[in-house]
């Protein structure tokens, strides 16, 4: 094996999260697949085309350089949006090639109508709203300056969408605040329409809200974490699996993430292990040397906390997690051989490692330990 460790990508799980999420939807609501972060530590190149086998012609992401990639990889047709970073340079290249957009700043509506017209050919837009996320969005003044704008380009600006973005609905905590959003997305959209623009998507749930406020799935949900396996958070889990009879999880992970014991090592009672004393054996030890470390995404704040999988059952870190390997007590583990298969995250036999149980030991969220599986990690497609 050339690298240290790989990532495995399950098809069949993929498609049945995204028939269950086009099944909780409906067929009158679109479902993008949001793939920014590298398709959440899923990778690009390898989740893309194995969505639009799924069923998937939408696509969200994050920034000109990963719609970039993205038509490097798929067939057309598919749509692709831009939420968030696009440089002027960029703007140019996107119209050219039908990439929608995210408009939240007046320069970038009047820079877009004047390469549209030097090019002949329309931008496509979708205009995000200010509603209480603070982050990025017209708000009521500006978005009548936008309106006025528009009104004189019709011929260069096709206005697709509206939309918004909701700060926290994987907490119940944020309740009112997101009902506030909804609110005046509301008015502003009705603000909109009177004025005569009736934009064909409106579009404002993340998975969270698609869950939690059906109200706020509207002509098109922009889902993540979903589609990979995994909840927002364990409240919406809870909230989904209350209203249902069936009490199994309908979502499946796609990822398993694998290596091999490096080496094996004896280490007698008293022994510190690793660097510094964070460890000392409490007793005769057999040792597994796994070959990853915080180089590779798998945190620090695991040293002496994470689990892994070999022969089926649970092995502890222990010492500090290094930069390229770590150590895991496999001393009630029998037979254990160098070469033997470890499951960082992801199933092996009845046990599994969830990027929950993960998450929550490293204080880090299912989203932010996925996009730090680094990108040059090989990625195989399995069943
Ligand atoms: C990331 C993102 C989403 C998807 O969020 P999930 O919680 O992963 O479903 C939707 N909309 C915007 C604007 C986003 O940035």
């Amino acid at each position: 094996m050339l690298h240290s460790s790989y990532i495995e990508i399950s098809k069949s799980a993929l498609q049945n999260n995204i028939n269950f999420l086009k099944s909780e939807v409906g067929a009158s609501v679109k479902l993008s697949s949001v793939i920014k972060g590298n398709a959440y530590g899923h990778g690009i190149e390898l989740f893309a085309p194995l969505a639009q086998e799924c069923g998937i012609d939408h696509f969200s992401v994050f920034s000109a350089d990963e719609a970039h990639r993205l038509l490097q990889t798929i067939k057309m047709p598919a749509t692709v949006m831009i939420m968030g970073y696009l440089d002027n340079p960029e703007l140019e290249w996107a119209i050219q090639h039908d990439i929608e957009f995210f408009v939240f700043e007046l320069d970038r509506l009047i820079e877009a109508a004047a390469i549209a017209k030097r090019l002949g050919k329309r931008a496509k837009v979708h205009l995000e709203l200010e509603t209480g996320m603070n982050r990025t969005g017209f708000d009521k003044a500006a978005l009548e300056h936008a309106e006025s704008i528009l009104e004189g380009c019709q011929e260069q600006i096709e206005l697709i969408g509206i939309c918004t973005h909701f700060a926290g609905a994987e907490s119940l905590q944020n309740h009112e605040r997101v009902q506030k959003q909804l609110q005046l997305y509301e008015q502003q959209l009705n603000r909109l329409q009177n004025g005569g623009y009736h934009p064909k998507q409106r579009h404002t749930a993340c998975s969270a809200a698609m869950v939690s406020y059906p109200e706020t799935r509207m002509d098109m949900v922009r889902v993540g974490i979903m589609q990979y396996g995994f909840w927002p958070s364990p409240e919406i889990y809870s909230h989904y699996i209350s209203q249902h009879d069936d009490k199994k999880d309908p979502l499946r992970r796609l990822i398993n993430w694998k290596c091999r014991i490096m080496s094996l090592k004896s280490v007698p009672q008293g022994e510190y292990i690793g660097y510094g004393t964070s460890f000392q054996a409490p007793r005769d030890m057999v040792l597994a040397v796994v070959p990853v470390g915080y180089a590779w995404g798998y945190s620090r704040a695991l040293s002496n906390q994470g689990q892994v999988l070999i022969k089926g059952l649970r092995a502890a870190v222990v010492g500090t997690v290094n930069m390229n390997v770590m150590m895991v007590d496999v001393t009630n583990i029998p037979d254990v051989q160098k070469d033997d298969e470890v499951v960082l995250l992801g199933t092996q036999g009845d046990e599994s490692i969830t990027v929950a149980s993960f998450g929550e030991l490293s204080t880090q969220l299912n989203y932010e330990l996925l996009t730090r599986l680094p990108v040059n990690i090989p990625r195989y497609i399995i069943d």
